[in-house]
């Protein structure tokens, strides 16, 4: 059988690598992050609904109708118009009626632009699951990473999401406090997601990509990378200053450490884990090097 080509999202959370992959808009309509290179040189565009009915009939022909998750990227979906979303929700629950979970990454300020009737009418729809960046809750690195958001917003857009009776990921970057700001990222970090106690808290590592802002600052000698211990100590200091009730997951291959657990009932068990871990890192030069060398190859 001859299946037609589609445009799908070049970018998936790994919890969704078994979902059909949809894209309803293009890029990133902030696009301004430093450390981010994920949709540089895409121009931001909402695609037309007869672009994404084509791409559902592949799509169904490729994953068959018995799919039971769906993704829709690209970086921000809800920044489209609340109606249009309505109805490209109703056309993708035609062509997979099995559909449990439709997920989106979207981003902090978006949701806190969006009211609430809007967020319960994309629920209603039929989507399910967000995807945000936090990154830190820290306000002056927000500041320097270009992250286009405060704190607050975040806070207020999260809890908006929640209400509206989204399941809620909030993506946090170890290292991206560097060697010298790693406590306040952390402090800060914990400040807003005990605020929001999002479903999932889903833990990444900066890595540099050639081409951002801070690639450019680590080779002009303005930010000192954290090292793998310091990124350790930083995840430890969060955890053991978590107070929400959330799945803390570090699903992902830049991570130093995996810890995983339910919070507040795991905290402990994954705190002795990462002591232990820290314990093993610091004993060992060896293994510390082995984790800087395992971590500089990978390509986003
Ligand atoms: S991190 Fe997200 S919001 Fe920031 S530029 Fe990248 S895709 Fe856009």
């Amino acid at each position: 059988m001859f299946i037609m080509p589609y445009d799908a999202p070049p970018w998936r959370p790994p919890s969704e690598a078994y979902s059909v992959l949809l894209r309803v808009t293009q890029g990133c309509p902030w696009n301004k992050c430093a450390f981010c290179g994920m949709y540089k040189g895409i121009k931001f565009q909402v695609k037309k609904l007869e672009e994404i009915r084509r791409d559902l009939r592949a799509a169904a022909q490729l994953y068959g109708q018995e799919a039971s998750t769906l993704f829709i990227g690209d970086s921000d979906s809800l920044v489209a118009k609340v109606d249009f979303l309505v109805e490209v929700l109703g056309v993708i629950q035609k062509h997979f009626p099995s559909l449990k979970r439709i997920t989106s990454y979207t981003r902090g300020r978006t949701l806190a632009k969006r009211n609430i009737e809007d967020l319960r009418r994309l629920r209603e729809a039929g989507l399910t699951r967000l995807h945000v960046g936090l990154e830190t809750g820290d306000p002056l690195l927000l500041e320097y990473i270009q992250k286009g958001l405060t704190p607050r917003e975040i806070i207020e857009g999260s809890s908006k999401a929640i209400e509206a009776g989204f399941q809620l990921s909030l993506y946090v970057l170890l290292g991206i406090g560097g060697e010298d700001r790693w406590e306040d990222h952390a402090r800060g970090t914990v400040r807003v997601l005990n605020a929001v106690s999002p479903h999932f808290i889903r833990l990444r590592t900066f890595i540099p990509i050639p081409g951002t802002l801070m690639y450019k600052r680590i080779q002009e000698g303005e930010f000192k990378p954290a090292s793998p211990l310091t990124v350790l100590k930083e995840t430890r200091l969060i955890l053991e200053n978590l107070a929400c009730s959330s799945l803390f997951l570090s699903d992902h291959v830049s991570n130093y450490a995996y810890v995983e657990g339910k919070l507040p009932q795991d905290k402990n068990e994954m705190l002795e884990e990462l002591d232990g871990f820290i314990g093993e890192v610091e004993s060992s030069p060896t293994l510390l090097k082995s984790l800087e060398e395992r971590h500089r190859e990978i390509h986003l």
